[in-house]
């Protein structure tokens, strides 16, 4: 790779910063994220993560993180569990404490931190939200920041997200709307406020499912809870809704969720602010262009559903650095060869996705859960908790460490 060329990364979520740490590990010297959050100490909400093996774990290894990955993440957190609108479990698997499932759980505030810790901080300017960016007839990219800041660079990516400001710059392709609008929050002290739900979140991630809704609730690391309700609705109809009026939005939700259990429901009247996301998926593919790309939900935005979003993030990152240490000095044909291969990647998360998302959201969800996790053996499900929980009580007994 040519080392000397100035690299401009828009963004410092995992995308971002996996590339800037892929990159100085090749001894690029010329690396700056810039990030719109006005500190490292910003918080970041929203759910936790698993990361996958072969996808977001391998980036980890390829960083030499994995120890600290290991001390971070939360394998607790690999609990699930699966009910219906009343409550009534339809599977339920504590996490097992002598065998992971392979895709440990992470906080984003943990995950950023696990790469901020590894580079320098000057890597990263803080409070550059990026507006535009101009071509020089040099060949340089002029990008200009809200902060009235103006950089130069000869290969600009963007990694910042599903609202990507950078995309325009790439091609004319909008994600387009799947069909379910998210409603995401937070329960400060779940333990206090929603003692039962929390019980059934058991340190890791509830799904409650039904008439073609879900309710989900997922333990953080730092004791909070991150909460969404999801439902099939117009694109636009988050905008009848006046967000800020939070008496409307809680009887919104309650005339939503008529008839499920009341403990579910009342996570929203014990949340802080409550977000509505339409949710959009973007698998299409451009022609490249030859010094400015993208990566992360930036290229290929996707719904929650299967989980894949961090994961192909951080994978386009690796897969970016790996074209442009084939193709030294020729940006242009590494940029190409990289985007060929994401637009692969990404139809089929885009596929997987949807599948997850209809079966979620179908009239017989928890059937066809149980049907997944337990095949012909789903009638010995109610027997899996009690399983786990006693292998876990031996591990304790002979004091097995991970
Ligand atoms: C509700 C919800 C739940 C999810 N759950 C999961 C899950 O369980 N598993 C999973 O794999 N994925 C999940 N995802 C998807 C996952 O969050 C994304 O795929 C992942 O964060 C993408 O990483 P990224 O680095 O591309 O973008 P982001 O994580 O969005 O990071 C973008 C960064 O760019 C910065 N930025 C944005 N605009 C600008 C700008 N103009 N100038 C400068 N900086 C800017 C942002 O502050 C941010 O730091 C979920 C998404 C949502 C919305």
């Amino acid at each position: 790779m040519n080392n000397n060329i100035k690299i401009a990364i828009i963004g410092g979520g995992p995308s971002g910063l996996a590339l800037a740490k892929l990159l100085l590990l090749r001894n690029c010297k010329n690396v700056k994220i810039y990030e719109r959050d006005v500190t490292k100490l910003d918080r970041i909400k929203g759910s936790s993560l698993d990361l996958h093996q072969d996808s977001g774990l391998r980036v980890v290894r390829e960083c030499n993180l994995m120890d600290r990955f290991v001390e971070l993440s939360r394998p607790e957190g690999e609990s699930i569990a699966f009910t219906d609108m009343y409550g009534s479990f339809g599977y339920r698997r504590p996490s097992l404490k002598m065998m992971s499932s392979g895709k440990p759980e992470i906080d984003r505030t943990e995950l950023r931190d696990l790469f901020l810790d590894s580079i320098d901080p000057s890597i990263v300017e803080w409070d550059h939200h990026f507006l535009s960016l101009e071509n020089k007839p040099d060949g340089q990219i002029e990008i200009s920041f809200k902060n009235g800041k103006k950089v130069l660079a000869d290969l600009v990516i963007g990694a910042d997200g599903a609202n990507s400001k950078v995309r325009p710059f790439v091609t004319d392709v909008k994600p387009v709307y799947a069909g379910i609008t998210l409603l995401q929050s937070e329960v400060d002290q779940p333990e206090r406020d929603c003692p039962l739900v929390n019980s059934w979140v058991d340190k890791g991630l509830l799904y409650a499912l039904g008439q073609e809704k879900m309710i989900v609730a997922q333990a953080k690391g730092d004791g909070r809870m991150t909460t969404y309700a999801t439902f099939k609705k117009p694109e636009s109809w988050h905008q009848s809704i006046d967000w800020k009026d939070r008496k409307s939005v809680i009887d919104t939700i309650e005339s939503e969720y008529t008839g499920w259990n009341k403990h579910l429901v009342d996570i929203f009247d014990k949340s802080t602010e409550i977000i509505p996301r339409p949710l959009y998926v973007l698998n299409q593919s451009w022609p490249s262009k030859s010094n400015i790309t993208i990566v992360g939900d930036a290229a290929h935005v996707m719904p929650p559903f299967a989980g894949l979003g961090v994961n192909n993030a951080m994978l386009d990152a690796l897969e970016l650095v790996i074209a442009l240490d084939k193709n030294t000095d020729n940006i242009p044909k590494a940029i190409q060869e990289y985007e060929a291969s994401i637009f692969t990647r990404s139809t089929l998360a885009a596929q997987e996705t949807k599948q997850a998302q209809e079966m979620l959201h179908s009239t017989d969800a928890l059937q066809s859960i149980r049907k997944i996790k337990m095949g012909s053996f789903a009638f010995l499900s109610s027997l899996l908790p009690l399983s786990i929980n006693t292998l876990n009580y031996i591990t304790d007994l002979i004091g097995y460490t991970k």
